[in-house]
């Protein structure tokens, strides 16, 4: 899969055009607001067809459906006046960007939705049992939510590192579906690089989306929701950072919390104003805000309303 890493920005005025915008806004005025970025960055990538993935996946029924790398969406880190971004791999002529799960083409046939912690990777500054009781944390979060019942459930341990992205960028990982929502680990802060130039200094977690796609190619909607179906996502945390659970450093509840929002198919929301010193405000204050601004580990009234709407008419409900 190495062989494929050719890659180019499509829309690289936009990008470096924001960054000037961005280092203005910082230096001269405090209270200007910033939106989010869409950035379009091509990887001139195959489809992964299902039938080549590795078998240790968890597949657990037969698909017509390959996969295809869709879109990133990053938060920042404090004080680095960079604000998150979602970068979209694989501009197919269609300008819809949202994307969710669908129960009729779920990968492991069931319309629970799974998750997996990677603990071959875990953060040289956190222990791995804090970062599963930090996760533990986070999935309770999401499942108490009234509107909706994911049957959120926990995919068993595998003893190799995974991830499509992972493989994707030329790092260990084996390329497989193992669960719907996949928190695949540390990284060294390298793998932010390919997200963005200097993106090992100011990216703390990213999710990738993959889509479903049929035989032609296109991207499906088997629950005619008007969103692309998803076929699974990877989450990835960046080890240039220091993480804790104390305060002490970046907490690593409140990063996982907002990147499962990602991984239940949330996208970022909220103005951001930078100040000064490069930390970004935002407005309202919410878990899927685009940069980290400290502690915040309970879901706010925007983040519920966007997950009810994405979640509200799942089957298990
Ligand atoms: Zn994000």
């Amino acid at each position: 899969m190495k062989s494929i890493i050719v890659y180019s920005f499509i829309v690289s005025g936009l990008w470096l055009t924001s960054c000037q915008t961005d280092q203005a806004l910082n230096e001269a005025d405090p209270s200007l607001v910033v939106g989010e970025d869409v950035v379009y960055k091509q990887l001139d990538l195959d489809p992964i067809r299902l039938s080549s993935i590795n078998p240790m996946g968890r597949i657990q029924h037969e698909s017509v459906y390959n996969l295809v790398l869709h879109k990133a969406e990053y938060i920042t880190a404090p004080g680095s006046a960079q604000k998150g971004t979602t970068v979209i791999f694989s501009d197919r002529g269609n300008k819809q960007l949202e994307d969710d799960f669908s129960p009729f083409a779920s990968l492991d046939g069931s319309s629970d939705i799974s998750y997996y912690l990677d603990q071959t990777r875990p953060s040289s500054s956190i222990s791995l049992s804090q970062t599963e009781s930090a996760l533990k944390r986070v999935v309770k979060t999401w499942e108490s939510v009234k509107c909706s019942d994911l049957g959120l459930n926990r995919v068993s341990n595998i003893p190799i590192p995974i991830g499509i992205v992972a493989a994707i960028f030329g790092f260990p990982g084996e390329p497989a579906y193992v669960a719907d929502v996949n928190h695949a680990g540390w990284m060294p802060g390298s793998f932010f690089e390919n997200l963005a130039p200097g993106g090992s200094r100011f990216i703390l977690g990213v999710t990738f989306t993959f889509l479903l796609i049929d035989g032609d190619r296109n991207l499906v909607d088997t629950n005619q929701d008007g969103k692309w179906d998803v076929a699974l996502r990877e989450i990835y945390y960046n080890d240039n950072f220091s993480w804790s659970d104390d305060g002490s450093a970046i907490d690593v509840e409140t990063v996982a919390l907002h990147e499962m929002g990602h991984g239940l198919s949330q996208a970022h929301f909220g103005k951001g104003f930078i100040k000064k010193k490069g930390d970004i405000q935002f407005a309202p204050r919410a878990v899927m805000n685009a940069a980290y601004s400290g502690i915040q580990t309970r879901i706010s009234g925007t983040d519920l309303g966007g997950h009810c709407s994405n979640w509200a008419n799942w089957p298990n409900k």
